[in-house]
């Protein structure tokens, strides 16, 4: 059997007990080696030089004191085993001796049990001394910890933190020292939390590591955007005992990356979009232009003469420049739009969701208002103008590059004629809308200067040829362009607004005349006014309707209002309220153009209507008993047995009245019986009850 090596220091005045022992050792299994001392400067001595596993001391000597002896041991060397092996130790001086630090006591006359209290002693020794090294390494480690500049924290299965070293505390704003007091619901926000419950645990647990980008709450509540690991520590039984988290402040790294993405993205004078960033936003402008319908336009812009600028002002003077105009543009353009800077001195515009293309020169006109007044440079007045291209999506292009190339062509253009202006890329669409833009302009001031005047065309009884009713047309006298045609204006006035005004003013004004007919006893007229597709829809319509009624008190049964198909059919679920609410105003509803759409009589004759007027381009062709006869034939059969009135708009023959009137047509308007005309005019027509009257038109 393999002896256990040892190495015993005795503290013993007499070799004879010191060798019993020895011998009584090696009888329990020890390999011995072995010094005496009877000093305890000897004691001391040795103690620092030859490392003894165990003492093994006697209680009393001559020269020197087994207690004393105790004493120098425990504070040399704290964790060697002390063992007093005496003839003369009662039991109350062994319990005393224990409690000063001895590890055990053997009496002479015992020595059996020598062996196994040195074994003992030494295996608890050197738990012990496990023991401490491994809290001198877990001390380490907590340093290690403490010093990291990494969030690490410890946490039960319950989400207590048991752990958090120094970088965590300071970054959740924990107490500095003692108790953590935070558990995991604190140190996330909701998602957060939600995320690392239902990924980060679970994935810890298995395979045994979780990593991935999340946030932390700081001390004040900020939201800190960190990479995370989290670690699971599992028991012998494989269930997680401990989740371990370290995280890493990415707030700098997250910063750093914006500057980065920020300088890809734009332009480091102006702080402008650069040509990249626009042509993603211009991506997203496409596609949101093809969902909706909407056109887009793209802008390109460059200062004229700016090389002057560059050379004859200071250095720097350029930059300054530009950076002003890059000011000037922001304050100009929609939110949602884009402005770029393309190049030295080249920007852009995208402007986006547009109401139609002509828009865009809206734009253009905006940005050259905001370049026109002077810019103060270095104590100088310094006038810049502008030349602008613009192109279209998607008429000039459906993607950004060639959009960009159109714009950039027509901005070319306009320096080559001359610099400071603005072309379409679709050159006759320059003009196009710049007559748009006019003509809107000058509608607006139109109202305000009374340009605008309602004109009257009778609607006559095709059985007798009286006039029964007018119908109300409007027309503009313009103070230059003299008369403009309402198929010109109206559709501008629907794209701007000013429909509203313009179909008050026709409906009050042909109300007000109607009754001032009645009051200079003229026949009993009927009163039809159009109503176009923005007016029937704007909330406000049936009040209008009302409010001119009452205030011409005139009576309701006696106003007719002209629709077209589509108004009726495009949004059904729509126009019905609104159809319900006139009816019960008690206003008549015509259907205008009928025939031109695609709607079906039989569909229509759901609706509340009274009236069809069957469009002029199938009265214009009744005489040749084709086609379009059979139609027309068709159709007022089918509107009586509906129970509607029919009436033929432009009636320009005797035949087609005739054909007409054979056909049971009720009323025909047009030419042939009148042109719309001034009330004056239509008045003097009325009373001398003249089917055929030549009147001086105006359109
Ligand atoms: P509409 O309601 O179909 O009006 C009939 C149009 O046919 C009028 O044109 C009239 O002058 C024209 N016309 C009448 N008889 C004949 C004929 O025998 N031969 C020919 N070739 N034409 C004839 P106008 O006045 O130019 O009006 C055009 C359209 O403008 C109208 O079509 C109507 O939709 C719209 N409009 C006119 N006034 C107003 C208004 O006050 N408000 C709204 N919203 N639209 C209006
Ligand atoms: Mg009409
Ligand atoms: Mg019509």
């Amino acid at each position: 059997m393999d002896r256990t090596p040892v190495h015993l220091l005795f503290v013993e005045d007499s070799e004879l007990d010191a060798e019993l022992s020895v011998r009584a050792l090696e009888q329990g299994g020890f390999d011995v080696s072995w010094e005496r001392v009877q000093a305890e400067s000897d004691l001391k001595q040795a103690l620092q030089s030859s490392n003894p596993q165990a003492v093994l001391s006697d209680f009393s000597m001559p020269g020197f004191d087994g207690i004393q002896a105790l004493r120098v041991v425990r504070e040399m060397s704290p964790g060697v085993p002390f063992i007093f092996v005496s003839g003369t130790i009662g039991e109350e001086c062994a319990i005393d001796a224990i409690r000063l630090g001895a590890t055990d006591y053997v009496l002479k006359n015992n020595m059996r049990r020598l062996g196994t209290t040195v074994r003992r002693a030494l295996s608890e020794s050197a738990e012990r001394e496990r023991i401490r090294l491994a809290e001198e390494e877990r001390a380490r480690l907590v340093k290690v910890l403490e010093a990291t500049s990494d969030y690490v924290g410890i946490s039960d299965p319950d989400g207590k933190i048991i752990y958090m070293n120094e970088a965590g505390r300071k970054l959740t704003g924990a107490p500095e020292s003692g108790d953590v007091g935070k558990s995991v619901i604190d140190i996330y926000p909701q998602w957060v939390s939600e995320r690392v419950d239902g990924e980060g645990q679970p994935g810890a647990a298995h395979p045994g590591l979780w990593q991935g980008e999340s946030v932390l709450l700081g001390a004040g509540g900020t939201q800190i955007p960190v990479s995370q690991v989290i670690i699971a520590h599992n028991g012998p039984d494989g269930d997680t005992r401990f989740f371990s988290t370290i995280a890493r402040d990415m707030r700098e790294r997250k910063a750093y990356e914006a500057r980065l993405q920020h300088f890809a993205n734009y332009d480091s004078l102006t702080s402008l979009p650069n040509r990249t960033l626009l042509g993603d936003r211009a991506l997203q402008a496409i596609a949101h232009a093809r969902r909706s319908g909407r056109p887009a336009a793209l802008l390109v812009l460059n200062l004229d003469r700016f090389k002057l600028v560059n050379e004859s002002g200071s250095h720097g003077a350029g930059d300054a420049l530009l950076k002003r105009v890059a000011d000037r543009l922001r304050g100009v353009v929609r939110e949602g739009d884009t402005i770029a800077r393309l190049g030295a001195d080249t920007f852009a515009v995208l402007a986006a969701d547009l109401a139609r293309p002509d828009d865009a020169l809206a734009v253009a006109r905006k940005i050259q208002e905001a370049m026109s007044p002077s810019f103060g440079l270095e104590g100088r007045d310094l006038h810049v103008t502008v030349s602008l291209g613009a192109s279209i999506y998607p008429r000039d292009g459906e993607e950004f590059d060639i959009l960009l190339r159109n714009a950039e062509a027509a901005m070319h253009r306009v320096k080559a004629e001359g610099r400071n202006g603005f072309q379409f890329y679709a050159a006759a669409m320059t003009r196009e809308a710049t007559d748009r833009v006019e003509l809107e302009n000058e509608l607006r001031l139109a109202l305000g200067r009374n340009e605008l005047e309602v004109h009257y065309q009778p609607q006559v009884d095709l059985s007798d040829g009286r006039t029964v009713g007018v119908e109300a047309l409007i027309r503009w006298r313009h103070r230059e362009r003299g008369w403009i045609p309402p198929v010109q204006f109206i559709p501008v006035a629907e794209d701007c607004d000013l429909i509203h005004p313009l179909g008050e003013f026709a409906l009050v004004q042909s109300c007000g005349q109607i009754r001032a007919w009645d009051q200079a006893g003229l026949a009993e007229l009927r009163l039809a006014v159009n109503v176009s597709a923005q007016q029937f829809r704007s909330p406000d319509f049936v009040e209008a309707v009302t409010r001119a009624l009452l205030a011409t008190e005139l009576e309701p049964g006696r106003l007719e209002l002209e629709l077209t198909e589509s108004v009726l059919v495009d949004n059904r679920d729509e126009a019905l309220p609104i159809l319900k609410r006139l009816k019960a105003l008690g206003v008549q509803i015509a259907v205008d153009d009928f025939g031109t759409g695609y709607s079906s009589l039989s569909y229509l004759s759901r609706l509340p209507i009274d009236c069809l007027k069957i469009d002029r381009s199938f009265v214009s062709r009744v005489h040749e008993r084709g086609h379009d006869a059979a139609i027309a034939q068709a159709v007022i059969t089918l509107a009586h047995s509906l129970g509607l009135r029919v009436i033929a708009e432009g009636v320009e023959t005797d035949a087609q009245r005739e054909f007409l009137r054979s056909h049971a047509c009720n009323l025909g308007q047009g030419y042939l019986f009148s042109r719309p005309a001034r009330p004056e005019a239509i008045a003097r027509h009325v009373a001398a009850g003249s089917p055929r009257l030549e009147l001086d038109s105006v359109v």
